[in-house]
C-alpha cells in the first residue's frame, strides 16, 4: 500500500528552498544520500531516519566525484521508476526525493570548463589522483580531505573514493540543510569518514549509523549484486561466511587477527574470490590491530569476477 508520495526535486535551489520551508516550521529533516537501484538496505536507512527526524529527504544521485576513470561509472546500475515505486511504499514514507542531474555543472562559465577539461586530462598523465569529474572537465576543483581515514582500507585502491564522497556530502548537506543524516555500516570507512568530517568541519548535523541489511543466506545486500552471476553470488557468499566465522573464532578466544585474516583470505580465495584487503580495525580510528582486545570491525573487500564487494562485521569483545 502506497505510504505517501514524495515531492521529486531535480534543482538545487528549490531543494534548499524546501528544506528551509520545513525548518521554518519547526520540523526537521533528515536526508539519506544514495547512488539509487534502491534495494532494502537503503530502504533500512529510511526506517531508522524516521526514529531520528520528522519530514525525509532521499536524495537519488550517482556522484562521478568518486570514480576513477577506470571504475564503474558507466556500469552503475540504475532504475529510477523502481527507486520512487519502492520509495512509495516504504514504512512511513518519504518526503522529498531530490535526484539532482549533475551536480558538478556550474553552468554559464563554459569557457573555464573547456580550459579546465584540457589541464586536467593532462594531469592524469601525470599520476595526479583523478575522478571522473576532472576527467569530463567540469571545472570543480574543491574536494573535502579526511587525510588520515581516507589513505586505509578502501582508499588504498580507490584513490579518489573518499575525497569523493566527503565532497558530494559535503555539497548535499550545503544543500539539503538537514538536521539528521543517516548512513548505512554497510560501508564502514564512509560512515566513520563522514562522522569525522562533521565532528572536524562542525556541521550542525547528527549522523546516525545503520545496520547491515543481509540476503537471508548472508550476502550483505548491495546494488553492485546485480552484477553477480549465479555462480559468483554463490562464492561471493565466502566472504560474509568468513566474517560470522572470525567473529564466533573471537569470540571463543582466538584473538591473533593474522591468523583470523589469514583463514577468511583463505576461504575467500579457495571459493574463487582476489582479496582486495582483509583487515581487522579499532572501531572509530580504524588502525589496524594485532590482536582482539577491545571492540574493533572486520573489513573485507574482494572481487569476484568483475564485481568489487565490500562487507565487514564488529567484533564487540
Ligand atoms: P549506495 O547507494 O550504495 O551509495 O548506498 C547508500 C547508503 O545505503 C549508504 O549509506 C550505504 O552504506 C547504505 N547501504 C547500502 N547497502 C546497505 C546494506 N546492505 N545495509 C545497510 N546499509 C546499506
Amino acid at each position: 500500500m502506497a505510504a505517501k508520495d514524495p515531492v521529486i526535486i531535480t534543482e538545487k535551489g528549490e531543494m534548499r528552498n524546501w528544506s528551509r520551508k520545513i525548518r521554518s516550521q519547526g520540523k526537521t529533516v533528515g536526508l539519506v544520500p544514495t547512488m539509487g537501484y534502491l534495494h532494502q538496505g537503503h530502504l533500512s536507512l529510511i526506517q531508522e531516519a524516521h526514529k531520528h527526524s520528522q519530514l525525509i529527504v532521499v536524495s537519488i544521485y550517482v556522484n562521478p566525484g568518486q570514480f576513477s576513470p577506470s571504475e564503474d561509472l558507466s556500469t552503475y546500475p540504475s532504475d529510477f521508476h523502481g527507486d520512487i515505486l519502492k520509495l512509495k511504499s516504504v514504512l512511513g514514507g518519504v518526503d522529498a526525493v531530490f535526484c539532482p542531474k549533475n551536480l558538478y555543472d556550474y553552468s554559464n562559465n563554459s569557457k573555464q570548463k573547456n580550459k579546465n577539461e584540457n589541464e586536467n586530462c593532462a594531469s592524469d598523465g601525470g599520476g595526479w589522483v583523478v575522478s571522473c569529474v576532472e576527467e569530463k572537465g567540469s571545472g570543480h576543483e574543491t574536494w573535502v580531505r579526511i587525510e588520515r581515514l581516507e589513505k586505509g582500507l578502501c582508499g588504498k585502491s580507490r584513490p579518489v573514493f573518499f575525497r569523493g564522497v566527503a565532497t558530494i556530502v559535503t555539497k548535499l548537506f550545503n544543500i539539503v540543510e538537514p538536521d539528521v543524516a543517516v548512513f548505512g555500516k554497510k560501508d564502514y570507512q564512509q560512515w566513520r569518514i563522514i562522522q569525522r568530517m562533521v565532528r572536524d568541519l562542525d556541521f550542525a548535523i547528527e549522523i546516525v549509523g545503520s545496520e547491515v541489511i543481509r540476503d537471508s543466506d548472508g550476502l550483505a545486500l548491495s546494488s553492485r549484486n546485480v552484477h553477480l552471476s549465479p555462480e559468483e553470488r554463490e562464492k561471493a557468499l565466502s566472504i560474509s561466511r568468513s566474517l560470522v566465522s572470525a567473529k564466533s573464532a573471537a569470540e571463543e578466544g582466538q584473538v591473533k587477527c593474522g591468523e583470523l585474516k589469514d583463514l577468511a583470505v583463505k576461504t575467500i580465495t579457495q571459493a574463487g574470490g582476489r582479496i582486495d584487503y582483509a583487515e581487522i580495525v579499532e572501531q572509530e580510528s580504524l588502525e589496524a590491530v594485532e590482536e582482539i582486545k577491545s571492540p574493533v570491525v572486520f573489513c573485507i573487500a574482494a572481487w569476484f569476477g568483475k564485481v568489487r564487494l565490500i562487507d565487514n562485521m564488529e567484533i564487540n569483545i
